[in-house]
């Protein structure tokens, strides 16, 4: 373990232990591990979060992508606009069900969907947009939704890094980051913006019937007992972590504003350096900063990587390899070049450690240390 870790869920931990506690004894205490009550007031509170109609929750982030695209009824052979700049878990379950992953490039400065190159790659195949909201800021939603409805796709927004993030709408309105599209996929992954202690996940619709047919695939398509209407999955968020998520949805809003201080922070810091490019802030949406992610300019980006681990300090790449070049998904048929904004942000990103307990003095170490290594 570095020093200065990425993350410190040991400290948030400490903050709201005896919160936390109570609330796990609680559930051990009634002994309903699966569908207890915990998860119906997780579930309520969430709704109540997110100003949404439905919150389904489900195993993890990677299965609510799943679900939210079996309850669409996608069918083999179907396209799925997604960028190949994310995490793994989005185009996974696209292959998966036997549907085609078509990447998309990224902004340069948004690392969200290029819109005019999403455009371009509609085809009479193409049934839904999955798009990512990477680091913590929405896609072009608006641009999104207005060619979704012109070809008539769904929408599958990709929220695990991006929970809170409020987007604004054309017509003036805000909305949550996951309650824009059809569905929205989160994770609870212990690193994510609201992380358990453990493994856990929700879908987010508007949607009455998406949202019946969510439930019924989480629970092996089954709405009454041994009746099976779907096929569907075992998919569940255990009470433990509904408990423990209860809980750390009433700090939310302070972790996201200590994130976006931490990152104001570094952004004064790192502004006038010509060789880091810091994050661009959107018009359309806030930043809940799921990562601190520069962009390097002229420098070699994994020598800064290692100064910064000699001396004790973490950091990250999100994500090294673009997934269109990743050995599983070589059959697609895509090459180097193909993507050209998507892999040279592979080679020169790089995430600075952001969470809800970093202090002044740790980036005043933090900022000195990227600092040394441009001089
Ligand atoms: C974390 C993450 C996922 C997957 O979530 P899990 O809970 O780990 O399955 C999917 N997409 C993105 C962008 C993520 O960051």
């Amino acid at each position: 373990m570095p020093r200065i870790p990425m993350v410190d869920l040991v400290g948030q931990y400490h903050n709201i232990k005896p919160e936390v506690d109570k609330a796990i004894e609680e559930v051990m205490e009634t002994g309903t591990f699966i569908k207890g009550p915990a998860v119906k007031q997780f579930q309520t509170n969430l709704e109540e979060y997110l100003d949404v109609k439905h919150v389904i929750p489900c195993g993890n982030g990677t299965d609510a992508l799943q679900i939210s695209m079996m309850a669409l009824g996608l069918q083999p052979g179907d396209e799925v606009i997604t960028p190949s700049f994310t995490f793994i878990a989005t185009a996974e379950v696209i292959a998966l069900l036997g549907l085609k992953p078509v990447f998309v490039d990224v902004d340069p400065d948004t690392f969200t969907l290029n819109m005019d190159e999403v455009e371009k790659s509609i085809t009479s195949n193409t049934k839904a947009i999955l798009p990512v909201h990477l680091f913590g800021q929405c896609a072009d939603m608006n641009r999104i939704m207005h060619l979704a409805e012109k070809h008539n796709l769904s929408v599958i927004e990709d929220t695990c890094q991006a929970i809170g993030a409020e987007y604004t709408l054309k017509d003036g309105s805000a909305q949550q980051a996951g309650t824009i599209g059809d569905l929205g996929a989160m994770s609870f992954f212990p690193s994510k913006n609201l992380g358990t202690f453990g493994d856990g996940g929700a879908i987010f619709t508007n949607n009455e019937d998406l949202a019946e047919k969510c439930r019924s695939i989480t629970n092996h398509g089954m709405k009454r007992k041994y009746y099976h209407d779907d096929i569907g999955v075992n998919s569940r968020l255990d009470s433990l972590h509904a408990a423990i998520l209860d809980v750390k949805l009433k700090y939310l809003d302070t972790y996201i504003a200590n994130r976006q201080k931490a990152a104001e922070y570094y952004n004064r810091a790192f502004k006038n350096i010509p060789q880091l490019q810091t994050p661009f802030i959107k018009k359309d949406s806030t930043h809940v900063y799921h990562q601190y992610t520069l962009v390097t300019k002229d420098i070699d980006r994994d020598k800064l990587k290692e100064h910064l681990s000699e001396q004790g300090i973490a950091s990250a790449v999100y994500y090294p390899v673009p997934i269109h070049l990743q050995n599983a998904y070589q059959h697609l048929g895509y090459k180097e070049g193909d993507l050209p904004v998507t892999e040279k942000l592979s080679k020169n990103v790089i995430s600075l450690p952001m969470h809800t307990e970093l202090t002044k003095d740790i980036q005043d170490e933090i900022i000195e240390a990227v600092k040394k290594f441009l001089k």
